[in-house]
């Protein structure tokens, strides 16, 4: 089967091949036939990875009038990652096409740009709820010509809350406006949108559990020691130095955490996590797909719907709170037919969620090893003189404080701390030096560099 026999044209058909995209997907396969030739709208259950975005975007950039330089389609995305990419896939397969304009839009970024870049002719317009509807109320925008309106991801639309948003812009949508929605699970909210806004005699496809669960991806998980998490985590990222990743964390101070725990390590990993701006959060984005950033350390939310090429592991930092969380999860890695591996950091404790995971999601699990290094050397105490004192607001407390938030330590690494008026001193093992070191580097207290002194200590 070629996308030519689903009714794909030349134009985009090459550049697929560009992209060496030329066998479809079942998800494409079932859709794009649909969304070529029927009238009706469409409603899609297939988990990630299976290739939902080109199964819409290819037949709605054929159906698109270039000559028309008006509105033609919308796709709601729930975070900004996502929409950038859907609005990739628009640029990079209307490669051939007469020119398509396609306008990314999303919050957290001043609206004024927005409304000047939907002054250009624009065909297809990627947005997330909450910014679009700022934008309908502007006028910045007309939808008289839309001809589709997609939600994407909308159980995770749902999930950040934006169901109000959703019947707000469906409701402002005229009758004819074909509407196809994409979603891998079916919670009452998402019920809720087909039954209120979708045509009863809609396409409905789904991608079914078996046919979906990614055969390429072997799951498997690590028992750590007790308080050594970090150590096995590690070991397994040594293990593969060359490789690329994302990690899972349930929180965003967990994330931002250990992205301080693993500065200077072998590994380059930075956080991608809901406290950022956007700025920051494409620079982390740039960073792993260039290959500057091997691990990306990741929330649930920050990381949904991010397709990445050639992630090589998965790694569950957190145990996920419900097994679809882990199909998401693990749906960042073996896609497009690549195999990866999917990891679980656990304590024995843990093996009943495991076995949960497994019969929910009819997998199996293989216990995997590492080896820890045997780095004793690194364990004995070191002492560092540091240039922040009573008098620049560092009392014992809160010097305590700077140093887990911002290197990463825990509460208990600090002994012996004795402060003075410009200075303070303490012990911390040997092995927090350069993590210590590379995260006060560059960082200011009352415009004073940090200054730090190592004093090394008798062994006993
Ligand atoms: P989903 O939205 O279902 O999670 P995506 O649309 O993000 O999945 O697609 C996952 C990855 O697979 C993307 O990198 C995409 O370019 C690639 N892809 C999509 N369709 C195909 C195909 N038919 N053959 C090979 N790769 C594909
Ligand atoms: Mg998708």
């Amino acid at each position: 089967m070629t996308f030519g026999q689903l009714g794909i044209n030349e134009a985009i058909t090459q550049a697929l091949l560009e992209n060496k995209i030329s066998q479809p997907s079942d998800i494409q396969r079932k859709a794009i036939p649909h969304i070529l030739k029927n009238e009706t709208d469409l409603v899609s259950v297939a988990q990630t990875g299976t290739g939902k975005t080109a199964a819409f975007c290819l037949p709605i950039l054929q159906t698109i009038n270039p000559g028309l330089a008006e509105i033609q389609a919308l796709v709601l995305v729930p975070t900004r990652e996502l929409g950038q990419q859907v609005a990739r896939e628009f640029f990079l397969f209307s490669k051939h096409m007469p020119r398509i304009f396609t306008e990314c839009v999303y919050g957290g970024v001043p609206i004024d740009e927005h409304i000047q870049r939907l002054k250009r002719s624009t065909h297809v317009v990627v947005a997330t709820p909450g910014r679009l509807l700022d934008l309908l109320e502007r006028k910045a925008l007309n939808l008289q010509n839309l001809k589709f309106v997609v939600l994407d991801e909308a159980d995770e639309m749902m999930n950040m809350g934006f169901k109000t948003e959703i019947d707000k812009i469906l409701n402002l949508c005229k009758n004819d406006v074909r509407k196809l929605l994409f979603t891998a699970t079916m919670p009452a909210d998402v019920t809720a949108v087909i039954r209120d806004y979708i045509r009863h005699d809609a396409v409905t496809i789904r991608i079914n559990a078996e046919e979906f669960i990614n055969q390429n991806i072997e799951h498997s998980y690590i028992i750590y020691n007790q308080g050594e998490k970090l150590d096995y985590l590690k070991a397994f990222l040594s293990e593969r130095k060359d490789q690329r990743g994302i990690l899972f964390c349930r929180t965003k101070t967990a994330a931002k955490r250990l992205s301080k725990q693993l500065a200077g390590f072998e590994v380059t990993a930075d956080a991608l996590h809901g406290n950022l701006n956007q700025e920051m959060r494409d620079k982390v984005m740039r960073g792993l797909r260039k290959g500057r950033i091997s691990l990306l350390i990741a929330t649930d939310i920050a990381a949904r719907g991010i397709d990445v090429k050639e992630l090589d592991y998965i790694i569950h930092y957190h145990l996920p709170e419900k097994s679809d969380q882990y199909t998401h999860r693990s749906g960042r890695t073996a896609r497009a037919g690549k195999s990866g591996l999917s990891v679980c950091l656990i304590r024995t404790e843990d093996l009943t969620e495991i076995k949960t995971i497994e019969s929910n999601l009819k997998i199996k699990f293989t216990e995997i090893s590492v080896k820890l290094p045997n780095d004793t050397k690194h364990t004995h105490p070191i002492g560092i003189q540091i240039n922040l004192g009573l008098i620049q607001g560092f009392t014992k407390n809160y010097l305590v404080e700077f140093l887990v938030e911002e290197a990463g330590l825990s509460t208990g690494d600090v002994k012996n701390i004795r402060v003075n008026d410009n200075s303070a001193y303490f012990e911390v093992s040997a092995r927090y030096e350069n993590q210590i070191f590379l995260n006060l580097r560059s960082y200011k207290v009352a415009h004073r560099n940090i200054k730090m002194t190592v004093v090394e200590l008798e062994r006993d």
